[in-house]
């Protein structure tokens, strides 16, 4: 069965790094028709919008995507297109998992963490405006139905992938209405799965907690703002933001990406590692039900990464992104 899925390359090092992807996932020799669409600056003056329309309709009959990071400008221009997707598409999940792999160079050993942050609420929604020219209101919206859904689905991966514990991480001791209202919900939707431990924590002291004692921890459950900061914490005890994978889950759409950005500075330079998105494409199989080719990618990426020869700068290497994937690719198949 051949599937289709929507690749969206993106910006700065984004359209080397999808590449790199489908070098790999070519060797897997599962059968993938890509649907590729360009999104960001760079269709912004053909359709007037970094996000076409048409790019939404291939992801909404697709069902499934991946893609490569996107720029945003700060402080000004055009919101970002990879919270846009989230939320036009409601994926209101974001699956971060954190997992040491041997040869990425690290303060902190064995680290096998799932952060699962909501994606279309709180803080990180940006409804925010001036209130005349000195001051700045931003409006935390935190939902019953948000809160509900977004704690099921760590329920549900907890129990799907034999994990033994799910901590909601919130700040209900300040902001009793809207966190307080995440961390009731979460207790209740525990109690429907008795067979997962449940516990919550301030997000300050998780944070000091992760730092300190990460094993104590399994999967997190976060609202978005909180999920967005933990979840780079925890690229960063497993080696940074070039080795960490990510996704995003709807009820029936699923679009996966690196946790890192752009990094326009590298880009067009074949530098940049392209772990993060290698690895976000062994989710994609998982997704597909391919785990045998879900397992040998991943084999061959920790291969090749515990040798240290074919890898990227930041892993002590002196191969280029081509490079490093071109010696995965070999890998797979010998
Ligand atoms: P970034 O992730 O692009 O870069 C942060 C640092 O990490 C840089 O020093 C870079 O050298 C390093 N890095 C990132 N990816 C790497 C890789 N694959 N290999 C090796 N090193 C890597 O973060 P930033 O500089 O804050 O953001 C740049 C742009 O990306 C911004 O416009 C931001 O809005 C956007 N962004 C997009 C996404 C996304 O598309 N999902 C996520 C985060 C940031």
């Amino acid at each position: 069965m051949t599937y289709t899925v929507t690749l969206i390359p993106g910006d700065g090092t984004g359209p080397e790094l999808a590449a790199a992807l489908e070098t790999v996932l070519a060797a897997t020799g599962v059968p993938i028709l890509w649907e590729v669409h360009d999104a960001g600056l760079g269709v912004m003056e053909e359709y007037g919008t970094p996000l076409p329309e048409h790019v939404l309709d291939s992801i909404r009959r697709t069902r499934v995507a991946i893609k490569g990071p996107i720029t945003t400008p700060v402080g000004g221009g055009f919101r970002s297109v990879n919270v846009a997707l989230r939320k036009e598409l409601d994926l209101y999940a974001c699956l971060r998992p954190a997992k040491t792999m041997k040869g990425v160079r690290s303060r902190f050993e064995d680290i096998d963490l799932v952060v699962v942050r909501e994606n279309t609420e709180d803080l990180y929604a940006g409804i925010e405006h001036m209130v005349g020219e000195d001051a700045a209101e931003s409006i935390k919206i935190i939902t019953r139905k948000g809160s509900e859904r977004i704690a099921r689905f760590a329920f549900e991966y907890a129990r799907t992938h034999g994990r033994r514990k799910v901590t909601a991480v919130h700040k209900a001791n300040i902001m009793k209405c809207t966190d307080g209202l995440f961390l009731r919900v979460a207790g209740e939707v525990a109690a429907r799965y008795p067979d997962i431990e449940f516990e919550d924590r301030i997000v300050d002291n998780m944070c000091m907690q992760l730092v300190q004692k990460p094993e104590l921890y399994d999967v997190l459950v976060l609202p978005n703002l909180y999920g967005d900061i933990v979840s780079d914490l925890c690229a960063g005890l497993i080696g940074g933001l070039g080795v960490a994978p990510g996704a995003n889950f709807g009820d029936d759409i699923a679009v996966f990406e690196p946790v890192h950005g752009s990094a326009p500075r590298y880009a067009g330079q074949d530098k940049v590692n392209p772990m993060a998105l290698l690895r976000s494409g062994v989710l994609l199989l998982e997704h597909l039900g391919e785990d045998a080719a879900a397992r040998r990618m991943e084999g061959a990426i920790a291969a090749i990464v515990a040798e240290g020869k074919d890898v990227t700068y930041d892993l002590g290497g002196t191969a280029g992104t081509s490079g490093m994937a071109a010696a995965i690719a070999r890998r797979i198949n010998s």
